[in-house]
């Protein structure tokens, strides 16, 4: 085990990796219980949060927030507060983080390694049109429906704006800025979220798209079961692809196993 961990977080399998580390923590664990022998008290484990949401959920340890200011910033973190490996468990979409982690280590040294939940699956029944960003997501949309719900995260909102014609629920922690297209209902909300809250806000705003990123998670999301009860198109944004030649796993236990190797 690392004597010093920097977890870069900012997602559910971030805090189950903290909790499961940290001694004494007994929030989020992977297992349902941090009392699995994986906590080691000589450990120092601290999560990084970017500091978007207002009042974040906050990993068992240590935690920053804020930017490091580029790779050159995280670098020099690395070095100041002598981490021995990083875990880059950033959401699969928060493409910047994890190109400076990359970056940051190969200029450091410090291992590093991704924790990248798999993406969604489409199943029988599933209408998905597959896009590569937000704005193929908006040019999709006027063949699709009228009304629309975005599940992509307040900061892809302006990619929407010009579509003046559509009635667009928008779903998001905090509350998004402008630009926003005209006819937007703003949904304050966080998940996780059950499988009779997605049928019902779904059937409650009429609602005949949806559009996601392919955030994963698990196999599928309440929101795609819902979507595909109801017969519904779902545009989903595919991944960026991440950065090459960082060593991936797919779980928590793996990113445990992965630190606890000899290297
Ligand atoms: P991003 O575009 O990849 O990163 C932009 C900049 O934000 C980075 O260059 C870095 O600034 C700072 N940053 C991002 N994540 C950070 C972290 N964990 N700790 C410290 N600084 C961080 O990031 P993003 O897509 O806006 O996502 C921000 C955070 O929200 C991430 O932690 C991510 O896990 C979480 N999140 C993102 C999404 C999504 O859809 N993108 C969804 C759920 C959660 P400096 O260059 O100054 O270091």
């Amino acid at each position: 085990m690392p004597r010093h961990l920097l977890i870069l977080g900012g997602t559910t399998e971030a805090r189950q990796l903290a909790a499961e580390l940290v001694a004494g923590s007994a929030t989020e664990s992977a297992a349902g219980s941090a009392a699995r022998g994986t906590a080691d008290p000589g450990l120092r484990v601290t999560s990084s949060l970017a500091g978007r949401v207002a009042q974040p959920r906050l990993p068992a340890g240590e935690v920053r927030i804020g930017g490091f200011g580029g790779p050159a910033g995280l670098a020099a973190w690395l070095r100041e507060h002598r981490v021995d490996a990083v875990v880059d468990a950033t959401h699969p979409f928060a493409e910047g983080i994890s190109r400076n982690a990359a970056e940051a280590a190969a200029r450091t040294g410090v291992p590093l390694l991704a924790l990248r939940r798999p993406g969604f699956e489409p199943v029988a029944g599933d209408h998905w049109h597959p896009v590569g960003s937000p704005a193929e997501a908006a040019d999709a949309l006027p063949g699709l429906g009228r009304r629309i719900m975005l599940t992509t995260g307040r900061q892809s909102l302006a990619a929407f704006a010009h579509l003046t014609g559509l009635f667009f629920l928008a779903r998001s922690v905090d509350a998004p800025e402008p630009p926003l297209p005209p006819h937007t209902e703003i949904l304050l909300d966080r998940g996780p979220f059950t499988l009779d809250g997605e049928r019902a806000v779904l059937r409650a705003h009429r609602i005949d798209v949806l559009v996601t990123k392919d955030s994963g998670g698990a196999a599928t999301a309440p929101k795609l079961t819902a979507a595909r009860e109801l017969g519904l198109p779902v545009v989903v944004v595919r991944r960026p692809e991440p950065p090459a030649g960082v060593p991936t796993v797919a779980d928590v236990p793996s990113a445990v196993a992965w630190l606890a190797a000899d290297r």
